[in-house]
């Protein structure tokens, strides 16, 4: 097979040639490109709901997700504290994310240009189709039969892995927590922490189990000591790093002004991923770029600190284009695109683009500490993936996640680029909410009855007519005051997790009428000292 024969992936008939700036032929694209079906992970393939509740069943699943959880919350809060100017330099992430997000296409063409300059070549891929289409013919083209990949959540969205086993190519992950969920056959359940559902038991069992079929295996004696895993690890790995012609990997950032891009890494896999093969590709989201070097700058703090509890990542690897005699002698950036250009075109939304995958709102959040991330359906899972990935898809194919939030706040309070999640949440869910109207002009007795009680809330005096009448009393147990337990359908599913609560004697329009404003004394809140 060739790279100008690469199979389609299923589901897709064959496309044009992708377009390449580097050359190859084109086709003209008008609109917003989404993240397509049938390919990669960034959709549900159940609703979270039933997903939610087979994870709530292992409880074995809900202890390794707590524990994992709270240790990186503890060492995440006592370094963030230790910073003075943390809200600072917060803002300052937000505020240089905002004017990458608004001035995109400079920066991509600077970087680009950056680049091609230093001796790299640049792709755009509008989906995943063809960012798979693309590495996958550059892979071949190189003549390999197998890469290794450093940890790279794009890739992972677009199912790159797929795609080149399709093609015949093999590809081996190479940071660790990655390894245990592919010799598993897993899907990743957190951003940083892919294997967070695994406990060292279960890592010894797998690496027993599977770990010959895929190259070096393990001492037969191997134990759960998580000296002895990491050795096992490192050995598997190495042979495949000194094998490998080729690396794919991901990108943390890409400064625009020098074409450099960035890895962050814990274990050092990535840098043997990034030096030793003779043709390295980077898959990147067309979002991860920061103007300057200074701006990388901003990112280097905030991104250890929220992301693994660190000062700073034990290994972070730069390079820019190739260097004749040092590192890889092909460099090819692929920009992908795959709903992120919907998602900047809305306002409310687009924020969700600031993220810098550092996973702090997930160790924060009551809902994935219970479900973990299988349940999102994505490779994105958590708050961030609850509104990342709809947009990416197009809220009709993933219409759950934004509902799978209480909205507590959390995860506002610890993004270090300071994302509104939960309005976006309630934006999304407004989105959904309008998206199923539109597809049944005859409302649904939910839809119906939110329609009425909005008409009546909307006006003042709609709204005591409705009180005077007992309207609203009647339905929610007044006069009687009797506490409802579950209200009648279609508010049922309402009232099936929740408590109704037990309604007042009196509403507050009436306890107002009767008494009035009562002024306060001198000293006391509201009072007047003047
Ligand atoms: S949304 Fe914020 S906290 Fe969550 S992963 Fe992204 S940058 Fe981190």
């Amino acid at each position: 097979m060739t790279a100008d024969h690469v199979e389609p992936p299923p589901g897709r008939a064959p496309r044009p040639p992708a377009r390449s700036r580097s050359g190859a032929a084109g086709s003209t694209f008008l609109g917003l490109p989404g993240a397509p079906r049938d390919v990669g992970q960034v959709r549900q393939e159940r609703s979270f709901r039933a997903a939610a509740r087979d994870a709530l069943a292992d409880d074995q699943l809900r202890r390794n997700l707590r524990r994992a959880t709270g240790t990186i919350r503890d060492r995440r809060a006592n370094v963030v504290h230790e910073v003075p100017d943390w809200a600072q330099l917060r803002a300052a992430g937000a505020a240089i994310k905002d004017d990458v997000l608004a001035n995109l296409d400079t920066y991509l063409v600077r970087l680009e240009e950056q680049v091609t300059a230093r001796g790299g070549q640049v792709h755009w891929a509008r989906d995943a189709v063809e960012a798979n289409e693309i590495v996958t013919g550059l892979v071949l083209a190189a003549g390999a039969s197998e890469v290794v990949k450093v940890k790279s959540m794009a890739t992972q969205e677009i199912g790159l892995n797929e795609a080149l086993e399709r093609a015949g190519v093999a590809a081996w992950e190479t940071d660790l927590a990655e390894l245990i969920v592919q010799l598993g056959h897993d899907r990743p359940s957190h951003i940083l922490v892919p294997a967070i559902h695994r406990n060292r038991t279960e890592i010894r069992d797998i690496f027993a189990a599977e770990m010959g079929a895929a190259g070096r295996a393990p001492d037969p004696g191997l134990t759960d000591d998580p000296a002895a895993l990491a050795e096992t690890a490192r050995l598997h790995l190495r042979e495949k790093f000194l094998r490998a012609e080729v690396a794919v990997s991901g990108a943390n950032f890409a400064v625009a002004e020098t074409g450099t891009i960035a890895v962050l890494e814990s274990e050092g896999n990535g840098r043997m991923c990034l030096t030793l093969p003779r043709v390295l590709i980077t898959v990147m989201g067309l979002e991860k770029i920061v103007p300057t070097w200074r701006d990388l700058e901003v990112f280097l703090q905030l991104l250890p600190r929220s992301s693994t509890g660190e000062r700073m990542n034990p290994y972070t690897s730069t390079w820019a284009g190739v260097t004749p005699g040092d590192g890889p002698r092909e460099f090819h950036l692929v920009l992908l695109d795959n709903g992120r250009t919907a998602t900047l075109a809305d306002p409310d939304g687009r924020a969700a683009l600031r993220c810098i995958r550092c996973s702090a709102c997930l160790n924060v959040c009551p809902v994935y500490e219970r479900t973990g991330g299988h349940a999102y359906g994505s490779v994105y899972p958590g708050p961030i993936g609850a509104v990342l990935s709809p947009q990416l898809t197009g809220v009709a194919d993933n219409p759950d996640l934004p509902f799978a939030s209480t909205l507590c706040g959390a995860c506002l309070d610890v993004c270090p680029v300071a994302i509104d999640i939960p309005s976006m949440l309630v934006h999304l869910r407004s989105r959904v909410v309008d998206a199923k109207d539109a597809r049944h002009p005859v409302p649904t007795p939910e839809a119906a009855a939110m329609r009425t009680l909005a008409w009546v809330m909307r006006d003042p005096r709609r709204w005591s007519w409705a009180l005077r009448t007992g309207t609203f009393g009647r339905f929610l147990g007044v006069p009687g005051r009797r506490r409802l337990r579950r209200l009648p359908p279609p508010l049922s599913a309402w009232t099936s997790s929740r408590d109704l609560p037990k309604p007042p004697r009196e509403s507050f329009r009436d306890w107002w009428a009767r008494y009035g404003p009562v002024s306060a004394g001198p000293g006391e809140p509201g009072g007047s000292d003047g």
